[in-house]
């Protein structure tokens, strides 16, 4: 899929500073997104951030607030979601139980006013994509949960919308089903050309599987990016800390010019780090992967403190450490090198990978 293409000619879906709100609550603040067509997006963010809301306002199940929302440049506004050539897939896919498999995906073919015949053919087909065409006559009470959710997305996929939204589809999966229907779920995404919006609170399915991620909280977007922009370059300190680990440092800031800066942290030795150059006065933390704190000498030392403890993680070790002040910062350290790992409680000096440390907004 088209990993930046999201320029209005190619827009799927526009949000136009779309608010909600529930009473006098909020949900959902001036937001404004683009999503290209063909794009895997993900609207990913902690539990009541807004994903949800902004999904059901894409939908129609929802009336915006104020703003709007654009199919291909069309407005929304006022049409029902039967109208909108928008499905959705919910995290509760209710299938009906006394019909069997095919005839759940072609229900709503025919409910449109398809001639039986074209729907049994498109029904067929969407379970064919969804690896199911082997349990068109079984009942939805037949099948595994796994299974289940498939039929549900060939329902959503037969009718051959020109957007899919996704609900935490996989939620109700276990780990092991979880990553293989993540597979196909993109693998399908990409076989169709469907632009894809999904909902999750999961970050390593929204880094593993998106084209492009939108990070929400408190009804407001924080940054829209590539999985790699999101996790390599965070905006803010919500993003950096929602974002995989990290650890987040009061620095001081030394100098700072365009997209580079060099700051000190708890007085040790200066280092340079990357911002954004449009980064508010204000910043004053850095975000460092553990990764990119590396064991060294007190010469070298950026950052020094006091091994607490070591975590084995299979391929890595996690090593955890007391700075002077009481912060706690985290490295990692490929395992097999055990023996060479500082003891917990004596000293250890980190430097930072050059030029993989950022400068967060506050
Ligand atoms: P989750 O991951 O838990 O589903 P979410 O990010 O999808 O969370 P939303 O369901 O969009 O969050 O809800 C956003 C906020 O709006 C929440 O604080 C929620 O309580 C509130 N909210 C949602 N629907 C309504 C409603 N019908 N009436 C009042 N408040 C609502």
């Amino acid at each position: 899929a088209n990993a930046q293409i999201a320029s209005s000619s190619t827009a799927a879906i526009q949000v136009l500073s779309a608010q909600k709100r529930f009473g006098q609550f909020t949900a959902l603040d001036k937001v404004s997104l683009e999503i290209g067509a063909g794009e895997f997006f993900t609207l990913l963010g902690p539990s009541g951030c807004g994903k949800t809301t902004l999904l059901r306002l894409i939908a129609g199940f929802e009336d915006l607030t104020s703003g709007d929302i654009l199919l291909y440049g069309a407005t929304q506004a006022g049409l029902p979601p039967n109208r909108r050539e928008i499905n959705t897939v919910f995290q509760q896919y209710a299938l009906f139980p006394l019909m069997s498999v095919v005839q759940n995906v072609e229900f709503g073919l025919l409910r449109k006013g398809i001639a039986k015949v074209e729907a049994r053919r498109r029904a067929l087909a969407a379970l064919e994509m969804v690896h199911m065409g082997s349990f068109v006559d079984r009942s939805p009470v037949q099948l595994s949960g796994g299974q289940q959710q498939r039929v549900a997305l060939a329902r959503a996929l037969a009718p051959e919308p020109k957007v899919l939204l996704l609900d935490e589809p996989l939620s109700a999966l276990d780990l092991k089903l979880r990553q293989k229907v993540r597979l196909e779920l993109t693998t399908l995404q990409r076989n169709t050309g469907i632009t894809f919006i999904f909902v999750t609170h999961d970050q390593e399915e929204a880094l593993t599987m998106s084209d492009r991620i939108a990070v929400m909280s408190h009804g407001r977007v924080q940054q829209v990016g590539t999985p790699e922009e999101i996790y390599e370059h965070p905006r803010n300190r919500f993003v950096a800390d929602f974002i995989g680990e990290t650890n987040l440092l009061a620095a001081e800031q030394l100098e700072g010019q365009g997209t580079q800066a060099t700051v000190r942290v708890m007085g040790g030795r200066p280092f340079r780090v990357e911002r954004s150059a449009d980064l508010g006065v204000g910043a004053s933390h850095v975000s460092i992967r553990p990764e990119n704190l590396i064991l060294t000498d007190a010469e070298e030392a950026n950052i020094s403190g006091t091994v607490s403890q070591h975590v084995y993680l299979g391929t890595d070790v996690q090593i955890a450490i007391s700075a002077a002040d009481g912060t706690e910062i985290m490295t990692r350290v490929q395992s097999g090198s055990a023996s060479t790992l500082p003891a917990p409680g004596s000293t250890c000096h980190l430097k930072v990978r050059e030029g993989r440390a950022r400068l967060v907004d506050d």
